[in-house]
């Protein structure tokens, strides 16, 4: 048994890496229960019993509460900074004054600054749209900035008092409608966390041999913050990745210069030359563009809070929270927590009806950053396996012409029939 390395910003994984798991609340304990022998038969069967994941246990949300009488102990955040990676199942946020949002709290306690989203059509999965085989993207949305930081200040405080007060004078600040009763928020977004962000898209994208990566924001209206996040990719692009890639701001500045069709050549150019290209939409048209021309996109970088909107939106093309997974990374210190992206689910808590997908699907996202691709892809295949014998969870039953309900356990143990077939 042994701990994940990282050396010269490379993992090193051994053949029994020590991989800590959080169960979770609600529906946590049935779909990680379920889950975990999927991805046990998975690794045995795609390595021969060569690898064997030595899962241990850790605490957050009610479990950890009843335990120690804490959220989210100390020993959690050290086992994960020592193991560097973990499998997270969804926890329940504590209702209070003062207790942040424990998602949030691991996100910003290990730097996990890119929520890694990948989105893809299921065979047979209930889905609003007519062609939901179309939507195939990841979204790498910014996970520690934004109005994600938290700097809000209440209606009528002394804070928020002294914060209008410096914006009307000494920034001559006159557009606060209703500065009596107006509370504030503040939306940092920076130059580095900006970049860290799209370079991990750029890299996932050249190493996944995608053709394009999109730039969301709202810089039409937020011209510093989410315009800068499109231009400092830009910026990022045009030097970091000048050789393998070319942006249309590129394209802009040729057709100013020499005009549209001098500009059109160089992207056919481009293109042809296997080029990453790099362009941006607006967040608002973005989420008419996912519904009409998914099949325009594939690898998104976006901020914080456009990124939260889009994901769901884009979950629920698929066929919804049940089958979406996640994953939260710093791709510099290697930290990563795998995690189902639906909540605790407490209307469907003990019943058996939960979805395990979302969970094992995460699972799969590791076992891939694990370097256990092989691993990875029989999970995958065994879901869609699955699927096509019309034996699913109640969620996916409910709108499936032909389908027969089983439990979350049950439908555990066909993945796991299917992996060892
Ligand atoms: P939710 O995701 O728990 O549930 C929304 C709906 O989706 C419910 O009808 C639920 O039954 C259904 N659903 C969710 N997961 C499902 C699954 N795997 N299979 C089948 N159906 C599923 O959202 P909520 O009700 O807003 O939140 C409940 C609790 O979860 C809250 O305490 C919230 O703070 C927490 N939460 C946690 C996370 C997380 O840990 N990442 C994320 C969102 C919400």
């Amino acid at each position: 048994m042994s701990y994940l390395t990282i050396e010269n910003q490379q993992l090193h994984v051994p053949n029994d890496p020590i991989i800590p798991f959080i169960a979770g609340d609600g529906i946590g304990p049935e779909i990680w229960e379920a889950s975990r022998k999927v991805i046990d038969a998975a690794v045995a069967k795609a390595y021969s019993g060569e690898k064997q994941i030595q899962w241990t246990e850790i605490l957050a949300g009610e479990k950890a509460f009843k335990e120690t009488g804490e959220w989210l102990p100390e020993a959690t955040l050290t086992a994960i900074k020592t193991a560097k990676v973990a499998l997270k199942g969804p926890l329940t946020t504590p209702i209070g004054g003062g207790i942040r949002s424990l998602n949030v709290a691991l996100r910003q306690d290990l730097d996990l600054f890119a929520c890694v989203r990948p989105v893809r059509y299921f065979n047979g999965v209930p889905s609003p749209l007519k062609e939901p085989e179309k939507t195939n993207m990841v979204i790498f949305r910014e996970n520690t900035e934004d109005v994600y930081a938290g700097i809000e200040f209440a209606k009528g405080t002394a804070e928020v008092n002294a914060l209008i007060s410096l914006l009307q004078e000494q920034f001559q600040v006159t557009k606060i409608r209703f500065p009596e009763t107006s509370a504030i928020g503040i939306k940092p977004i920076s130059q580095e966390g900006s970049q860290r962000l799209i370079a991990a898209a750029i890299d996932y994208a050249l190493e996944n041999g995608h053709k394009t990566v999109t730039l969301v924001h709202k810089g039409n209206i937020m011209k510093f913050t989410e315009g800068g996040f499109k231009n400092w990719g830009y910026e990022l692009a045009e030097t970091e990745y000048a050789e393998k890639t070319f942006t249309m701001n590129q394209y802009a500045t040729i057709a100013e210069k020499s005009g549209k069709p001098a500009a059109d050549e160089a992207y056919q150019q481009a293109k042809a030359a296997g080029k990453l290209i790099i362009n941006d939409v607006i967040a608002d048209n973005m989420l008419q563009q996912i519904l009409l021309y998914p099949e325009k996109y594939e690898v998104i970088a976006t901020c914080n809070l456009n990124g939260d909107y889009l994901s769901d939106a884009l979950a629920a093309q698929v066929g919804g929270i049940g089958i979406a997974p996640g994953a939260n990374i710093n791709y510099h210190t290697g930290h990563a927590i795998f995690e189902a992206t639906h909540g605790t689910a407490p209307d469907i808590a003990g019943l058996g009806k939960a979805n395990p997908c979302s969970l094992l699907l995460s699972a799969g996202m590791m076992l891939t950053y694990l370097g256990w691709g092989e691993a990875a892809h029989l999970v995958e295949q065994a879901i869609e396996k699955a699927l096509t014998t019309k034996q699913v969870t109640a969620d996916f039953a409910h709108s499936m012409t032909g389908a027969t309900e089983i439990s979350t356990a049950a439908f555990g143990e066909l993945l796991v029939t299917i992996i060892n077939e």
